[in-house]
């Protein structure tokens, strides 16, 4: 078993493959979750993580890094679309994104889906997971790293905020859990970059985990973006592999108007963009603002 110290409490990653025909998620100290498995596609150590990518009868293929489950091909797009559309459609006239993660594509496919965007740039620290992505997940991506728009960047995302010159109108955190490289892109100076790196009317939004399981990942993500942003809050959504429960997105903006558009306003945004979605729609995008009382407590906590 690995502990991953991280400010939010640890997190116990144990051996996935201990259960013969299982891979089996432990990333929550009380609950796990497993997947029979028909195939295993891939298995091996990048220079920075360890990825697998497996069939299962149900989730489609999944891929995990170091242990913990990051996307499967039956419910990316619960994920995908809400932490690209929600803040788009918000925004409303958002032509520089910046992707920090993400190296699957999805999230690339889903900005890119969106004709004002001029520009997305994505800066992946693993060249290996877009290789293997695109190898094995290529469904995912479906061409968005051949888009013209697209500008891939190989390299540690709290590095490349630390010191670009670039501006952009929304920022997308698709990390990894605080473990491993993803650690330093829960911390209050890289949200600090990322203020420094938004143009004004800029969003904010991360993978916030699943308050449930992890309340104080939630707790320390707002407690860290707070210093930086005049409204910071959540959305939730319900992705089947993160299991627990709601998952939270975190939200930061100086403009509390932004969470607060009106429905009729998002849905012709989204008709205006000719988007065509699984999971968003416009009124679920408003409804994501209202939060479950636990979760409205651990985010507007102290
Ligand atoms: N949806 C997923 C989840 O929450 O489980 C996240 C998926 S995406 C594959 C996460 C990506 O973040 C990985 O490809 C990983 O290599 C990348 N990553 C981790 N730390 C990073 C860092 N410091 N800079 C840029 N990318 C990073």
């Amino acid at each position: 078993m690995t502990d991953h110290p991280t400010g939010a409490g640890a997190l116990h990653v144990a051996d996935p493959w201990t259960r013969p025909g299982w891979y089996t998620e432990t990333l929550h100290g009380g609950a796990a979750q497993g997947f029979p498995v028909s195939e295993v596609r891939f298995r091996d150590h990048t220079d920075l993580q360890d990825l697998v990518i497996f069939e299962t009868p149900v989730f489609g293929k999944v891929m995990a890094l170091d242990g913990v489950i990051q996307t499967t091909t039956a419910d990316e797009h619960v994920y995908h679309e809400m932490m690209a559309h929600v803040p788009l459609l918000a925004h409303g006239a958002a032509a520089d994104v910046l992707i920090v993660g993400g190296g699957d594509g999805g999230m690339l496919r889903r900005v890119l889906m969106h004709p004002g965007v001029k520009r997305c740039t994505m800066v992946e620290i693993d060249r290996a997971v877009v290789d293997l992505s695109l190898a094995q997940l290529p469904e995912i991506s479906a061409g968005a790293f051949e888009d013209p728009r697209t500008d891939l960047v190989i390299a540690d995302g709290c590095r490349y905020v630390a010191e670009t010159d670039r501006r952009f109108d929304v920022i997308i955190i698709d990390s990894t859990d605080p473990i491993g490289p993803g650690a330093v892109l829960f911390t209050e100076t890289f949200y600090a970059d990322c203020k420094r790196c938004l143009k004004p009317g800029g969003v904010f939004v991360n993978q916030a985990s699943v308050p449930f399981l992890q309340g104080e990942e939630l707790a320390m993500i707002v407690r860290n973006l707070r210093p930086s942003f005049a409204d910071v809050t959540a959305y939730v959504g319900a992705v089947p592999t993160y299991y627990g429960g709601l998952m939270t997105f975190g939200w930061a903006s100086d403009d509390p108007s932004l969470r607060t558009v009106p429905a009729e306003t998002i849905a012709a945004r989204y008709r205006a963009a000719g988007l065509a979605t699984d999971y968003y729609t416009p009124a679920l995008h408003a409804a994501a603002f209202a939060l479950p009382a636990f979760i409205d407590r651990i985010v507007h906590a102290g």
